[in-house]
Order: structure tokens, then C-alpha cells, then sequence
């Protein structure tokens, strides 16, 4: 493991050249930089899953590990299994300090009828700070084109939220582009993709989409909320590149 970049200054140094790099120059870029500190952090969407696939032939063992919110789809479960014995790894799985049942009792019963940001604060957004505690640099399949508030992710970049370095590989491609590659290299994947379910979530929150709707209407239905918070940009102090937009949420 080299010295690795610990603050936004230090980022900045390898940003513009990163905008270059592939996938895969990014991966390594981060095992070799970050080692055991750098883990993939994935909901097992189709970006996701070209992800993992790639990681693998890069390093055997890397991390991987999922907020399980305990209100996944079965398909979802299965396809966590087929990942692991597919790749040969563990997926590490984090969960809310609050089993469901507790969230109840503290909350009320389906708070995500009534306060979804709140639910997913308990049931995302706190676990993964508490797993991003561990790290040094965490990687995901974001890509610009899925959200407004993706649209200026960088390949590498700061995580000013969570305070470390953030790494999205695939920022630049296109859904065309994931699907090829899942197609040409035989990649596992959620079988809800073939439902009509192009972005993927908690059961409550989750629905199939109609034939012209956009990817993401799916998710939180008759909620303007496009966002779980894991991505969420916030302000840096002195900072004119301040993108974040608590009103237009979404997730993983
Ligand atoms: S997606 Fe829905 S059920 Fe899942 S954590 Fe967020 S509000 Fe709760």
C-alpha cells in the first residue's frame, strides 16, 4: 500500500488525470493505493455488478459490502448468494443499529409512508457512516447520467459527507455500455431487471416502471425523493463547488 491521499488537496492532485483512466486503471488505482482501507460499497444494481466483475479480475480478494436494510427483495438476497459463490468472497453486510421491529416501536409502524428521508437516515445513511468509519477510500457504480445530483460526480474524488476519498469507476458510462458488458462477459444480475425494475431498492419503497418512464420513477412513488443520502454532495466550507441538493435525494 503507498502513502495515500487524505484530504481534498491531495485529491486534487490525481483528479484531472483520473478523468482518463478506464474502469479498470481506476480499480487498480485504488487496491494499490489504499489496500485492505478501500472496499466497493454496492446495492447489486447493474452498474454494480459490472463493477464487482471487473474488480475480480483485478484482485481476488477485494471488499465488497452492502447496506442491508432488511427490507430487500428475495431477488436481491439470491443474487448476493450467487456473488459470493460466483467471485469467492464474503459480502459485508451492514445493518441498522435498530432491527425493524425497534424502528417500529421508536417510530411507529411503515415509516416509509410517512417519513422516508428519516427511515432511510436510520436504515442507510447511518450504517454506511458507521462502515465508511473503517475505511480510507470507498468505490461505487455511480454513474453521471442517472441524477441530477450524480451529473458532476468526479472518478476520483472527495467525500467532503463522510470525509474520505471516494472512487466511482464507471462515471462516465452509459447504461448501453453496463448491459454489454454484463451480456459479454456473462455477469450475474438481479432477475427483477427483467420485470421492468431498472433501479432497484427496499420492497416499500420499490416499483416496477412503466414503458416510457424515467429509470429511477421506481423509486420512493408519490415522493419527489429520488435519493437515499449516500450520495448526497455537501457544502465545503470556502468551496464554490458546492453541488449538493438535500431536496432532490436518492441512493445507491
Ligand atoms: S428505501 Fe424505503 S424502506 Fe428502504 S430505508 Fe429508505 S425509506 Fe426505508
Amino acid at each position: 500500500m503507498k502513502n495515500h491521499p487524505q484530504n481534498r488537496q491531495e485529491i486534487a492532485e490525481v483528479q484531472s488525470a483520473a478523468e482518463n483512466w478506464t474502469p479498470q486503471r481506476a480499480l487498480t488505482w485504488a487496491f494499490e493505493t489504499f489496500g485492505s482501507r478501500v472496499a466497493i460499497s454496492s446495492a447489486f444494481g447493474a452498474e454494480g455488478m459490472v463493477l464487482i466483475d471487473m474488480a475480480s479480475r483485478v484482485r481476488k480478494d477485494f471488499r465488497l459490502f452492502t447496506i442491508d436494510t432488511e427490507f430487500l427483495f428475495p431477488e436481491t438476497y439470491n443474487l448476493m448468494d450467487r456473488i459470493e459463490e460466483k467471485y469467492g468472497i464474503a459480502i459485508e453486510k451492514v445493518y441498522s443499529v435498530l432491527s425493524p421491529e425497534e424502528q417500529e416501536g421508536a417510530h411507529g409502524s411503515a415509516l416509509w409512508t410517512r417519513d422516508p428521508d428519516l427511515c432511510c437516515s436510520l436504515r442507510k445513511v447511518e450504517p454506511l457512516r458507521r462502515k465508511l468509519g473503517e475505511l480510507s477510500a470507498w468505490i461505487t457504480s455511480i454513474r453521471r447520467d442517472q441524477t441530477s445530483v450524480r451529473s458532476s460526480a468526479r472518478r476520483v474524488e472527495w467525500d467532503a459527507k463522510f470525509g474520505l476519498v471516494k472512487i466511482n469507476p464507471m462515471v462516465d458510462w452509459t447504461s448501453k455500455q453496463v448491459w454489454r458488458y454484463i451480456h459479454d462477459h456473462d455477469v450475474p444480475y438481479n432477475t427483477l431487471h427483467d420485470q421492468d425494475y431498472p433501479s432497484i431498492g427496499c420492497t416499500h419503497c420499490t416499483r416496477a416502471v412503466r414503458p416510457g418512464e424515467d429509470p429511477r420513477a421506481g423509486r420512493w412513488p408519490g415522493f419527489a425523493k429520488t435519493e437515499c443520502g449516500l450520495h448526497i454532495i455537501e457544502p465545503v466550507a470556502g468551496s464554490s463547488a458546492v453541488v449538493a441538493s438535500k431536496a432532490a435525494k436518492f441512493g445507491d
